[in-house]
Formats: C-alpha cells, sequence, structure tokens
C-alpha cells in the first residue's frame, strides 16, 4: 500500500487499497502513535492467493480466490467472504484493513481479516457454488487460515447462511472433533450454531447508528434537518442482505423509504415504498422494476442523485465518484456498503457539507453480532439460557412487593407486559445497539477534541488507530 503521507495524492485514480491507506494516512497524525507503529498498524500482514480446479459441467475451470489477513494484533482474525467478478487481491486486502479499523472501533477483539472468490454467483448453479464453497475451505484449513482461534470468516457480498453452513460442514469434516469447532465461521444458519439476529445484523446496526446521529440536534440543524428518523426520506441502493434489512428497519422507525436501486433498475414512490414487498417482488421476478405503484428511473444510478435527507449505499464499491458527487443531494451519506464513496468523491461531498458516515463504523454491526456468534460457540450455551426464567422470578417477586405496599394490585394484562425474561435476540440486539451508540459517541468526541479534524472518517480512523495502538502497547512491542 502507498505511503501518501510525504506526497500530493492523485484522488481520481487510487486504488480501493490505496484508498483505504490514504484515509488512515489522513488520520495518522491525530493519534498519538509513533511512526513505525503507524507502519505496522497498515501493513498487510498475511496474502493467501490460491487457484484451484472444479468441475463444471462438462469442463474443468481454475477458479481464483483470496484470503487475506490484515492484522493479527489481536486473534483471530476475522472477515466475511465475497462472491462477484471483481474479486482481486486489491479488493480483498482493502476490505481486510477495513475490517481491522471496524473492529476496533466497536471493540470486537479481533484482527481485520477478508476472503473473496471470483465467482458470479448469481448465474452459477448451486451444486458449483457448493464445490467451490468447500474445495476453498479445504485450502483454508490446508495452510491453517481458518479456525475459531486462527481465522475466522463470515458472510459478505454475494454469500450467506447457506456458504457459512457449507464451510463449517466441510472445516468439521476435516478436524473431526474439535470442542470449539462450530467457532471457525459465524453468520450459520441458528440451527447450525448460529445466533438469533445476526442476518439482519449489518441493516440494524446501520439502523441503530443512524438513530444516534440523529438524535444530536446540534449536528442535525448544521444540516438544515430536525432530530430522529421519523418521517426522514431515504434512498436505499442495493437490496440485498444489507440494503433490505437496512431499508425494512428504518422503515420500523418512521422514516420513509422514497427509492430503492438494484442491479435492473431503480423504483421510486414520493408517498413511500414497503421494502418487505418490494423484496417479495424482487425475489420472485429477480429484479425490481415494475413493482406495482412505484416509478421507475431512467438507471439505477440516478436513485443516488435523488433530492433526499438519507442516502445509504449498499451494493458495492466506488458507487459515488468525482464524476457524480456534485449532483448528490443528499444531506447524510451512511455507507452501509464498504467503500461507496471515492476519496476523491469525498471531497467534493465534505464542501457540500454533506456528513458521510463511515464504512469503518456504520456497517460493523454484523460483525459484532457475528462476535456474540462467536462467543456463543464458545461457551456452547445459548444467550438467555441461564437467566431468562430466573430474571421473570425476580419481576414477579418484585411485583408482588409493591402490590403488597401499595395495596393496590396490577391487572394480568399489566404483569404480563412487565414480566419479560431476556431471550437470544434481545440480547443479541441490546448488545448491538449498545455497541453502535458507544461507537458513535467515541467517534463524535475525537472530532470534537480535534478541531482540525472536519469529517467523520477521519475521526473514525483515528479512533481506530490509537485502539490498536495501545494493545500494541500492552503488548510491550512498541515504546
Ligand atoms: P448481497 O449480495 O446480499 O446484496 C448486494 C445487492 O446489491 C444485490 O441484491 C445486488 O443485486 C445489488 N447490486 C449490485 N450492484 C448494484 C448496483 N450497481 N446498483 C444497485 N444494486 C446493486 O450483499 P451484502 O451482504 O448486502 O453486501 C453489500 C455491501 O455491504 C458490500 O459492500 C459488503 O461488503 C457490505 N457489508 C456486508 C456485510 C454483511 O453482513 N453481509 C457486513 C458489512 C458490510
Amino acid at each position: 500500500m502507498a505511503d501518501n503521507s510525504d506526497k500530493v495524492v492523485d484522488l481520481k485514480n487510487l486504488s480501493f487499497s490505496d484508498s483505504v491507506s490514504y484515509y488512515f494516512d489522513k488520520a495518522a497524525p491525530f493519534t498519538g502513535a509513533s511512526q513505525g507503529l503507524l507502519g505496522q498498524i497498515k501493513a498487510c500482514n498475511s496474502i493467501y492467493k490460491m487457484n484451484f480446479p472444479v468441475k463444471w459441467g462438462d469442463e474443468v475451470r481454475v477458479i481464483e480466490a483470496y484470503r487475506v489477513q490484515h492484522s493479527h494484533h489481536r486473534m483471530p482474525t476475522k472477515g466475511g467472504i465475497r462472491y462477484s467478478t471483481a474479486v482481486d487481491q486489491d479488493e480483498v486486502m482493502a476490505l481486510a484493513a477495513l475490517m481491522t479499523y471496524k473492529c476496533a472501533i466497536v471493540d470486537v477483539p479481533f484482527g481485520g481479516a477478508k476472503g473473496g472468490i471470483n465467482i458470479a454467483p448469481r448465474n452459477t448453479p448451486v451444486d458449483i457454488l457448493e464445490s467451490v464453497t468447500r474445495r476453498y475451505t479445504a485450502e483454508l484449513v490446508k495452510k491453517n487460515f481458518i479456525g475459531p482461534g486462527i481465522d475466522v470468516p463470515a458472510p459478505d457480498y454475494g454469500t450467506g447462511e447457506r456458504e457459512m453452513a457449507w464451510i463449517l460442514d466441510t472445516y468439521m469434516t476435516l478436524r473431526p472433533g474439535e470442542v470449539d469447532g462450530y467457532a471457525c465461521v459465524t453468520g450459520k444458519p441458528v440451527s447450525q450454531g448460529g445466533v438469533q439476529g445476526r442476518t439482519e445484523a449489518t441493516g440494524r446496526g446501520v439502523v441503530y447508528a443512524l438513530n444516534e446521529v440523529c438524535s444530536h440536534a446540534d449536528d442535525m440543524k448544521d444540516l438544515g434537518l430536525t432530530t430522529g428518523l421519523a418521517g426522514k426520506r431515504v434512498v436505499v441502493q442495493g437490496l440485498g442482505n444489507v440494503g433490505y434489512h437496512t431499508a425494512r428497519i428504518i422503515r420500523e422507525y418512521g422514516a420513509i423509504v422514497i427509492a430503492i436501486a438494484e442491479s435492473d433498475g431503480a423504483i421510486y414512490n414520493e408517498k413511500g415504498l414497503d421494502p418487505v414487498e418490494v423484496h417479495k417482488y424482487k425475489e420472485e421476478k429477480k429484479g425490481v422494476v415494475g413493482f406495482p405503484g412505484s416509478k421507475t428511473l431512467n438507471s439505477s444510478a440516478d436513485a443516488l442523485e435523488l433530492d433526499c435527507d438519507i442516502l445509504v449505499p449498499a451494493a458495492l464499491e466506488k458507487q459515488i465518484t468525482h464524476e457524480n458527487a456534485p449532483r448528490i443531494k443528499a444531506k447524510i451519506i451512511a455507507e452501509a456498503a464498504n467503500g461507496p464513496v471515492t476519496p476523491a468523491a469525498e471531497e467534493i461531498l465534505n464542501k457540500k457539507g454533506v456528513m458521510i458516515i463511515p464504512d469503518i463504523y456504520i456497517n460493523a454491526g454484523g460483525v459484532t453480532v457475528s462476535y456474540f456468534e462467536w462467543l456463543k460457540n464458545l461457551s456452547h450455551v445459548r444467550f438467555g439460557r441461564m437467566e431468562k426464567r430466573f430474571d421473570e422470578q425476580n419481576q414477579r417477586n418484585q411485583i408482588k412487593m409493591v402490590e403488597t405496599l401499595t395495596g393496590q394490585t396490577l391487572s394480568p394484562e399489566h404483569v404480563k407486559q412487565m414480566i419479560h425474561g431476556a431471550d437470544e435476540i434481545d440480547l443479541v440486539n441490546s448488545g448491538l445497539e449498545d455497541t453502535m451508540i458507544k461507537a458513535y459517541q467515541s467517534i463524535r468526541n475525537f472530532k470534537r477534541a480535534h478541531p482540525d479534524v472536519k469529517d467523520l472518517r477521519t475521526a473514525a480512523f483515528g479512533v481506530s488507530i490509537n485502539k490498536i495502538r495501545d494493545s500494541y502497547y500492552a503488548m510491550g512491542i512498541f515504546p
């Protein structure tokens, strides 16, 4: 990765991994880390590139795949696996680096990693996807690049629960009897050791983050907005895992999803679209265009330029560039995808006063809940199993005591409403919400403590670098 600290950077032509380095270099002077330590934090530790053959109908094809472990300052390393024809080494390195900074921001004790397979998941027969996934896992096992204490993959673009279940099954076949083996991968189906709430965690985290961001009256005033999510007009790009759950949950908070962009085009309705219905339509018709009651925009990219309060790019990187940035009208951009805004675009948007909530913070809900899943797998017990009934009995006792002291009796309906021991989903969502709120406060406080830090991304990188610096100090490696 380039060291951009002492040269003029051509922002328009940075590769994805160089843009991550550029953001790092921009934040580094505001941290208390020495040059040597900064070099160590930024460096990519291990890259495993593989090519393996897979039988594909009557022929054999060679599959190109990667696993990159960006930082070993905390173990295991952690990061999703992406299936896309755009996968290359630079992209996986960039995404692995983002994972390191992301984990630090949300206090998830992992180093960053990422995997990628160059394949078109939506045009590949399922049996071939399964062979590729199983072979990829076997390659990782062979090189000791996967394991509960080594490196723990998760879903990303083009992958989901199904692929994670194949990875788990292959790992357990090759490593029989490993008592903590289920913690080798997260994002698994709940029946296979997954945790409630993981599938929607990234989107839910985006909404918790936006709810916190929009609660600060002075920040909202600067943007010409009122506080709260209710009534905010939202545009979402990409109705996959992250985009769908973001759109669905933000609507539950009273926001109005006025447009949704997908690969086949974009749809619009000023009164609001129901993401659940649009998603059903997309699953059936393999696209969103034609959704009843909606207008179709000229192109999918046009949705990014609509007048709205919050724009949520939730598809892929480099969607907002120096070319379309001048036409962006959103007041807030929530980077649900990784790297959707390029550095050249960001410069333009910062000048326009657009608030960009950076990927390394706002899409960290997935890895946060993956961490909970990993903890569940290592403890071999469902969250809430031990205390749910005990807590309910305590609540019952407290109600009885209040009734005795006051001489009043609550109706059975009120008692029912008040007694609720936490289930796994309650604890997961509560832990996720707390994480997103605390992380935003640390980023906002960093920005306010450093008047020369003008944007949330630089502040987020600053927070992250300082946390990683502290773990190196604690190990006594750097003075
Ligand atoms: P996904 O494969 O479930 O969904 C992506 C969706 O985007 C698909 O429906 C696809 O058709 C659509 N799409 C692709 N190109 C598009 C375009 N040009 N315009 C509009 N739509 C387009 O992937 P995902 O898991 O939702 O990941 C999306 C982004 O979020 C990626 O950048 C990923 O790295 C990031 N992310 C995902 C997770 C996670 O938990 N899955 C966590 C953090 C970050």
